[in-house]
Parts: structure tokens; C-alpha cells; sequence
């Protein structure tokens, strides 16, 4: 049972989700968080991980660190992308079973679901056609990580459960103009643009794709209602039961970055998946709603973006 006391190792503490995490963990009275940089424990690195289970085992294990990126470095370094996550769930699921680990909580994502497949996307989606080919490598990984945890349940009677997030974004985010998700980028892109009076804007594909997107807080919330009140093998969604245009999205971040040049739309860019809406049946019976709704959750991140990594110009 999680317990304030409870020993919960978060990986992946310093990214968007797992950050978010740890504040929600923080804010419910948990005080006994295990923490641990990359380079304190590297988690490709088996060795390395076993000496931090045996040492610190942990009762509570949330897996929220990735090798994640943009479209953009999906295509560009399939390689990592597949491997380093492969290695971070095959080392860490395998030493919180062995060093006897409650429960797992692992963070696959909704690109694992088929490129095609109806809309909003129920978790029985999962491995009925073929993928997004821009992120293939991530969702193969992906998809080996929740199979290791059906797995492990099924072997060995050990709770590890599945959550399937959405396109995610809030603070802490990689507001990086080329690795990063769409929202980061775009936010530094308008912001930079607006700071340097730029006339024009590009953004990248033909505006047309859809994608639900879910502020970090509100996965923080979701993370902990699955560790206290599901145990099961099936995966869970976790969105905000909406989605939005690309194209729409580019005109709410330029509002709210105050941008009033001009918005180019760059066809020779991937779109990728052309819509993901995931469907939150699943969650909303475990009782868990979003709190943030879009315009505020960018406004938000706006807010921190501009504290704490903007070069104002
Ligand atoms: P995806 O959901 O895995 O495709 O993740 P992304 O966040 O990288 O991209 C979402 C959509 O936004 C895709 O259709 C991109 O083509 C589009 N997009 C538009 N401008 C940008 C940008 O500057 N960066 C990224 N990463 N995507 C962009």
C-alpha cells in the first residue's frame, strides 16, 4: 500500500513527467522519495542499477525516465531511442521484482498505439496494426517495456502496472527548437520570434494532424490514482479527452506569446501520426478528471519558460 513513508523511487525525477510527479508526491506528504541523477545511477547500465536496488530497495517504483524527443530526433537517432530505452525497462523492472518492489508504475506512450486505428484510442488498440514509422524505434522499445511488465505479473505475481500518457507538456520540458515536442518548441519559437520582431513563423507539416495534449500536473495526479487503486495488466490511458489542429495550436501559442507576424506551415516537414485522441474511460472509473485545461496549462508553461530558460532579447 503507498504510504506517506513509503520508500518511492522515482526515475527520471529531473524530465517533464517525472518532475511532475514527484510534486504531486511532495504535495500528498510523501517525504521518503529516492532520487538519483544520471550520473549518480546510469540506468542503461545493469550493474549500476542492481547495486541501487539492493541498496536502497525501494517499495514503490515509478519508471518515468526515457530517452524521449520530437519527431524530429525520433527520425534522426532511432538507434538510441530504441536501445537506451530497452535497457532502462529491461534493468529496472527486472531489479524492483528481484529486490522485491510492491509495485511498478511504467510510463509507456500513446505512440504505441497504430498509426491508424479509430478514434479516441482504447488501450485494446494496442498491437492491432502497424506503427508511425517517425517513431517506430521509441514505440518498439516502448511496447517491450509493457510487455516486460505483463510479463513479470504473469511469471512472477509482481504488481507492475502500465500507464499510457498522452503527448505531455508543462515545465521542465526541452524547449529545444529541433529535439523537442511540438508545444516546447513552439512556445521558445514564437517567444524568440516576438522578442526579435520577426516577421514570419514556420511550423513544421501541413497544421492538419490532431493530438490530445495533457499538462504534466495532471499526469502527476493520474500516476498516483493508478499506484493506489489499480492492479491489473492492462495498460491505462491517461489524456485529457480532447484534442487539437497543429494549426490551432500554432495560433493559441502565438496569442499567448504575444507573436503577431505571420504563420508559414512547412509541408516538407513530417506530420507524422495524423490523430491520436486517447479514449479515458478506463481512468475516469477510477475517479480521475484533468484539472488543466489547454489555454492555461500553456499559459502556465509560458510563465516558467520565461523564468527559467528564456534569453530575453
Ligand atoms: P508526435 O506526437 O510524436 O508526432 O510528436 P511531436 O510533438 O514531435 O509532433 C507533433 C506534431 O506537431 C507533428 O505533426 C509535427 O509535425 C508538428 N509540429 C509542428 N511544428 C513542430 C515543431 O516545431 N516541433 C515538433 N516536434 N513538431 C512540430
Amino acid at each position: 500500500m503507498l504510504l506517506p513513508d513509503s520508500r518511492v523511487y522515482v526515475a527520471g525525477h529531473t524530465g517533464l513527467a517525472g518532475s511532475a510527479i514527484c510534486r504531486r508526491l511532495e504535495a500528498e506528504g510523501h517525504r521518503n522519495l529516492l532520487l538519483r541523477t544520471h550520473t549518480e545511477v546510469e540506468l542503461t547500465d545493469e550493474g549500476a542499477v542492481e547495486r541501487f536496488f539492493d541498496a536502497e530497495k525501494p517499495s514503490h517504483v515509478i519508471l518515468a525516465a526515457a530517452k524521449v524527443g520530437g519527431i524530429a530526433a525520433n527520425a534522426a537517432f532511432p538507434a538510441e531511442f530504441l536501445s537506451v530505452n530497452l535497457r532502462i525497462a529491461a534493468n529496472v523492472i527486472e531489479s524492483a521484482w528481484r529486490h522485491g518492489a510492491e509495485k511498478l508504475l511504467y510510463l509507456a506512450s500513446s505512440c504505441i498505439y497504430p498509426r491508424v486505428t479509430p478514434q479516441p484510442i482504447r488501450e485494446e488498440a494496442l498491437l492491432t496494426g502497424a506503427l508511425e514509422p517517425t517513431n517506430e524505434a521509441y514505440a518498439i522499445a516502448k511496447i517491450a517495456g509493457l510487455k516486460l511488465c505483463q510479463a513479470y505479473r504473469r511469471q512472477h505475481g509482481f504488481d507492475a502496472i502500465v500507464a499510457m500518457p498522452t503527448n505531455l507538456y508543462g515545465p521542465h520540458d526541452r524547449f529545444d527548437l529541433e529535439a523537442g515536442h511540438v508545444l516546447p518548441s513552439l512556445l521558445r519559437r514564437f517567444h524568440e520570434a516576438k522578442e526579435a520582431g520577426a516577421p514570419e513563423v514556420i511550423v513544421w507539416g501541413s497544421g492538419s494532424p490532431r493530438r490530445d495534449f495533457l499538462h504534466a500536473d495532471d499526469l502527476g495526479t493520474a500516476c498516483l490514482t493508478l499506484l493506489r487503486d489499480y492492479s491489473d495488466e492492462m495498460p491505462v490511458n491517461i489524456g485529457s479527452g480532447d484534442d487539437i489542429l497543429i494549426r490551432d495550436l500554432a495560433f493559441l501559442v502565438a496569442e499567448i506569446t504575444g507573436y503577431r507576424g505571420a504563420i508559414t506551415f512547412d509541408p516538407s516537414r513530417p506530420d507524422g501520426t495524423p490523430e491520436k485522441r486517447l479514449d479515458i474511460t478506463r481512468i475516469s472509473g477510477l475517479g480521475w478528471r484533468p484539472a488543466i485545461d489547454l489555454r492555461s496549462g500553456i499559459e502556465q508553461t509560458y510563465r516558467w519558460y520565461r523564468e527559467n530558460c528564456a534569453r530575453e532579447t
